[in-house]
C-alpha cells in the first residue's frame, strides 16, 4: 500500500477500529495512524517532492482523511470507555479512604441481662429460660398467688383464647406476667439443691409511658437447699448490687408482701445520683428500689414436691429495664424500644 492512497488507508483504518476493545489498543491505533512518526505523518512528508498543483490535491485529500481518522478515533473512544467502566478492575483508586463497615452489637438490655447473669454464674447459679405463654397454674397458682388476687385480673394480665376440648377442663393460657413461673418449672423437673437464675421477657396491659410498657424484661432467681437462711439471700444480693452499681452503693431492706415469699422484702440502694443526699431521681428519698425478694414460701414447696421441712430457699426478682435505667441514668423506659440508632449506638 502507498502512503499517499488515501482510500485504502481508510478502508485499512476503519476495519482495524472494529476490532479495538481497550484504551490502550485504541491509543496504539492513533499512535500508528495520526501520531508523529504515524502514516499520515509520513505521507505528508512527499508533499515537497510534489508540483504547485499537486500539492493542493494531495494537502486537501489528506485534510479529509486526517479529519476522518480524528473523528474515528474520538468515537471508538466512547464506546471504549463505555466498555471499560463495565470492569471495576481498571477503576480501582488505592488512595480512596475505605468504606467502613456498620457493626453490629448487643442491646443495652441484652449487655445488662448478660452482666446480671454472668454476676450470678460467678456465684455457682445456672441460667435457665422458660416459655412466655405460660399456664395459669403456672403463673399463679403453684406460686400461692390465690384466686382472688388482683394480679390475675385480666387489666393485669394478658390471657389467650382457651383451647376448646370438651373433654377436659380447660388449661387456661396466658402471657406471663413475670419469670416466677419458671421457679415452678424448674423446682418440678430438677431436685435440691438449685441455684438458677431465670432471664426473660414478661407482658402486663400497662398503657405506654415513660416508666411503664405492655412488654418488659425480669431476671428471676431462687436458691434451694438445706439450711437457706434470709442472712443467705442478703449476702448474694449484696454482691448483685455492689457488682453492677459500684462498692461504694449502700442497701436497705425493706419488709413486704409478695404471695410466694415469707417473709418478703424490697431492696433498695442508695440513690446512685446524690449518693442519699435527696434528688429529683429519687424523689428526695435517697434510695431507689431495685428488686423484690424473700424466703420461697412452704405453698410453694408443696405445690412443686418439694418437702419444706428439709428444704428452705430463697428467691428475688428484678426489671431489667430499671436496673439499666439507674445504672445510664435513662429516664424513659420507651428509649430502649424505639429502635432509634442514635440512642443504641451509645452502649
Ligand atoms: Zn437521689
Amino acid at each position: 500500500m502507498q502512503a499517499n492512497d488515501f482510500e485504502s488507508i481508510r478502508i485499512q483504518a476503519e476495519s482495524e477500529a472494529v476490532t479495538i476493545s481497550t484504551p490502550q489498543g485504541l491509543e496504539e491505533f492513533r499512535l500508528k495512524y495520526l501520531g508523529r512518526k504515524g502514516l499520515l505523518a509520513r505521507a505528508s512528508a512527499i508533499i515537497p517532492t510534489l508540483s504547485q498543483e499537486e500539492r493542493a490535491e494531495f494537502g486537501r485529500k489528506l485534510n479529509i482523511l486526517k479529519k476522518a481518522l480524528t473523528v474515528l478515533v474520538e468515537e471508538k473512544a466512547k464506546t471504549v470507555a463505555a466498555k471499560d467502566s463495565g470492569s471495576s478492575i481498571n477503576r480501582i483508586d488505592l488512595g480512596l479512604p475505605g468504606i467502613a463497615q456498620e457493626l453490629g452489637r448487643l442491646h443495652p438490655i441484652t449487655q445488662v441481662i448478660d452482666e446480671i447473669c454472668a454476676l450470678f454464674t460467678r456465684m455457682g447459679f445456672i441460667v435457665v429460660e422458660g416459655p412466655e405463654i405460660e399456664t395459669e397454674y403456672n403463673n399463679f397458682t403453684g406460686l400461692n398467688i390465690p384466686l382472688e388476687h388482683p394480679s390475675r385480673d385480666t387489666f393485669d394480665t394478658f390471657y389467650l383464647k382457651p383451647k376448646t376440648d370438651n373433654l377436659k377442663p380447660a388449661t387456661k393460657y396466658l402471657l406471663r406476667s413475670h419469670t416466677s413461673p419458671v421457679q415452678v418449672r424448674a423446682m418440678k423437673s430438677r431436685k435440691p439443691p438449685l441455684s438458677i437464675v431465670v432471664p426473660g421477657r414478661v407482658y402486663r396491659p400497662d398503657a405506654v409511658d415513660a416508666s411503664h410498657s405492655f412488654m418488659f424484661h425480669q431476671v428471676e432467681g431462687f436458691l434451694v437447699d438445706k439450711g437457706i437462711k434470709f442472712s443467705d439471700l442478703k449476702g448474694i444480693l449484696e454482691v448483685f448490687a455492689k457488682g453492677i452499681f459500684g462498692e461504694n452503693i449502700k442497701m436497705r431492706f425493706r419488709p413486704h408482701f409478695f404471695p410466694f415469699t415469707e417473709p418478703s422484702a424490697e431492696v433498695d440502694i442508695s440513690c446512685i445520683i446524690c449518693q442519699g443526699k435527696g434528688c429529683s431521681v429519687c424523689g428526695r428519698k435517697g434510695w431507689l428500689e431495685v428488686l423484690g425478694c424473700g424466703m420461697i414460701h412452704p405453698n410453694v414447696f408443696k405445690h412443686v414436691g418439694i418437702n419444706a421441712k428439709t428444704y428452705t430457699g430463697f428467691a428475688f426478682g428484678m426489671g431489667v429495664e430499671r436496673i439499666a435505667m439507674l445504672k445510664y441514668g435513662i429516664n424513659d423506659i420507651r428509649l430502649f424500644f424505639e429502635n432509634d440508632l442514635r440512642f443504641l449506638k451509645q452502649f
